[in-house]
This record gives structure tokens, C-alpha cells and sequence, in this order.
């Protein structure tokens, strides 16, 4: 039999979703995808979600969401969905360990984090010094340097992050502007364990005989190519919106983002809705995804929708 509303991701756009789900008495089924609880997960302290005035753990406040989604009801397992099939008033949902069906899909699947393309970055990728996640991986770079590559709030955040282990954090960036919040400006330039090597493009991640990385060599203002010692290339440069199985069902922009309708969680197709940062190339804040999906069950009562 059908589910009446199956929600893809498990970050905070997912997980508010299910709690509005659940608790409208919706049962619904939550699949969690490759990185259960999303983006959130591998950050450390979140200081900007309202209500916690020293800050939240991002795992903890992940697992809280969860917990709150299976005390109404929601149920959850794991999969990854490869195609969909939307034609009908009952959709199709293909993944690898199941086929489903629901009268309506809400799709929160996020982001991934983007890389640079670089030579050497896939070959060191992972434990041999190249990474996307400070939090995961930053402890095992003690009393060395390391590179984080990015130049908006992520990069700052693990740049901050990383001085609790490292000798030196060089903060590598293509311009001499950040997009970053100036609050994350200004900490990441007084801290005396980061240098920054502004107006930089990484070229290519280099290691050594041991395999394991030496060094990201990078071509600065003036065109010269120089070679910054470091033990873990750190990138934080932004994310690519996980919607490939949903194309062509749905419309994407030319970045891979959902274009969704009038009340921002709509699509063309009755009964699939797009929320958190799959949808979202503006905000892309924890606290917008949840509004966003929050708003559209607040809105559902006078609204002629399948669920
Ligand atoms: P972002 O704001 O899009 O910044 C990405 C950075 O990476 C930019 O500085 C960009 O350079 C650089 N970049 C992109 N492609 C590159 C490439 N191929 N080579 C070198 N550099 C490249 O992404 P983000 O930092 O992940 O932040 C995403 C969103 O999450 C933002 O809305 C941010 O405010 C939010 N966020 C908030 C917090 C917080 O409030 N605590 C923490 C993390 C993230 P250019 O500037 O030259 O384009």
C-alpha cells in the first residue's frame, strides 16, 4: 500500500518535515540518504540556531530532531533513491534496496560538498590528507599545518575549528573579498595560529613518498606558482544540490537547484514538494530550511494538496 508522504533526507529540512508530518498524523516514512542527518553533521558548534544561547552540537541537535520526528510517529529507514516515476497521483520511488510508493513526496535531499578538480585531490582524498570535513578529520592533523581552501563561512568556520589541533592553519582563498559573515572575518584574521594567502588559486594537491600529502601548490596575483607546506588540504567550497535522480521530473536552474513554485516548496507535479538546501541557492541556513517546510504545513489547510 501507499505511504501518504515519504520524506528524502534527513537533514533539518527533512527532519522538520517529518515532525510536521508525524504530527498531523501523516505517519510518514523518512528515507536518510548517503549522509544521514546532512550537512549539519559534520559541523561543530552551531551558534546561530535560535534558542540555544551557547550554541548546539550539530550531531546533537540533528539527533534531537530525529528523536522529536519518532515520538509523533515517523518512520524511518535507510535508502538511496536512483529514479523516480511522478506521472501518476500515486508516486514512484526506485532505490537500492527498495521500490516505494506515497501520494506525496517531499524531497530534502541538500547538498554535497563541491571539490576543487584539481590534480591530486582525488588521488589523496580521504585518509591520505585531502578532506571536506574539519570536524571528522581534523583531530588526526595535530601539531602540523594544514590548508583550508574557501573563502566564505564554511572555510572560516574550519579554519577556527582546526587551530585546536594544528600548528598553523593557512586559509587559502582566489580572492581578497570574503563572503563570509564579518564576525567569521574578523575572528579567523585575529587568530594568531591562521595566516591567510589571499588572491590564491589552488593547482594541484602534491604528496610524498610516503603518499600522504606535502603540499597544495597554488598561483598567486601576480601569476607565480608556489608550493604552501601542509599535511591536510581542508576544501570548503561550497556544496552542488543533490537532485540528479529527479531530473528531468523536475525543473533544476543552471546550478542543479530545484526551481521551486510561489510558496517555495512546490513544484510542477501535485504532490511533490522540494525543501531545505536542494531548493535553497540563497540562504542555505539551517534555521531557512526549516521555515520553509514549516511554513508549508502551517499553509496546507487552505491549500489543495494531495497529502
Ligand atoms: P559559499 O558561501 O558559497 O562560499 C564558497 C567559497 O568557496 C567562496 O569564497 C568561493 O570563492 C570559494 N570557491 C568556490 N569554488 C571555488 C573553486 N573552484 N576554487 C576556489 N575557491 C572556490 O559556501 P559556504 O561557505 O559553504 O557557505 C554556504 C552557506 O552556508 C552560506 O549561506 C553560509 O552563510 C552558510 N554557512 C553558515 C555558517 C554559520 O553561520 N555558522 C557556517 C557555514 C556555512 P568566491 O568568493 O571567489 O566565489
Amino acid at each position: 500500500m501507499a505511504e501518504n508522504v515519504i520524506i528524502l533526507g534527513t537533514g533539518c529540512a527533512g527532519l522538520t518535515a517529518a515532525i510536521y508530518a508525524a504530527r498531523a498524523g501523516l505517519s510518514p516514512l523518512v528515507l536518510e540518504g548517503g549522509q544521514p542527518g546532512g550537512q549539519l553533521t559534520t559541523t561543530s558548534e552551531v551558534e546561530n540556531f535560535p534558542g540555544f544561547v551557547h550554541g548546539v552540537d550539530g550531531n546533537e541537535l540533528i539527533s534531537n530532531m530525529k528523536a522529536q520526528a519518532e515520538r509523533f510517529g515517523a518512520k524511518f529507514a535507510w535508502d538511496r533513491i536512483d529514479t523516480v516515476d511522478f506521472s501518476g497521483s500515486i508516486k514512484k520511488l526506485k532505490g537500492g534496496e527498495a521500490t516505494y510508493e506515497a501520494k506525496a513526496v517531499i524531497i530534502a535531499t541538500g547538498a554535497s560538498p563541491r571539490l576543487l578538480g584539481i590534480p591530486g585531490e582525488k588521488e589523496y582524498y580521504g585518509g591520505n590528507g585531502v578532506t571536506t570535513c574539519a570536524t571528522c578529520d581534523g583531530a588526526f592533523y595535530r601539531d602540523v599545518p594544514v590548508v583550508v581552501v574557501g573563502g566564505g563561512d564554511s572555510a572560516c568556520e574550519e579554519a577556527l575549528f582546526l587551530t585546536r589541533f594544528a600548528s598553523k592553519v593557512i586559509l587559502v582563498h582566489r580572492r581578497d573579498k570574503f563572503r563570509a559573515s564579518e564576525i567569521m572575518v574578523q575572528r579567523v584574521k585575529s587568530h594568531e595560529k591562521i595566516e591567510l594567502a589571499l588572491n590564491c588559486t589552488p593547482l594541484e594537491v602534491l604528496g610524498g613518498a610516503d603518499g600522504k600529502v606535502n603540499h597544495l601548490r597554488v598561483k598567486d596575483q601576480a601569476g607565480q606558482t608556489r608550493d604552501i607546506p601542509c599535511k591536510c588540504v581542508f576544501i570548503a567550497i561550497g556544496h552542488v544540490p543533490n537532485t540528479k535522480p529527479f531530473t528531468p521530473a523536475l525543473p533544476i536552474d543552471e546550478n542543479g537547484y530545484f526551481v521551486a513554485g510561489d510558496n517555495t516548496v512546490s513544484t510542477p507535479i501535485p504532490g511533490v514538494f522540494v525543501a531545505g538546501d536542494c531548493a535553497d541557492h540563497v540562504y542555505r541556513q539551517a534555521i531557512t530550511a526549516r521555515i520553509s517546510i514549516a511554513d508549508f504545513f502551517c499553509g496546507m489547510k487552505g491549500r489543495t494538496c494531495s497529502v
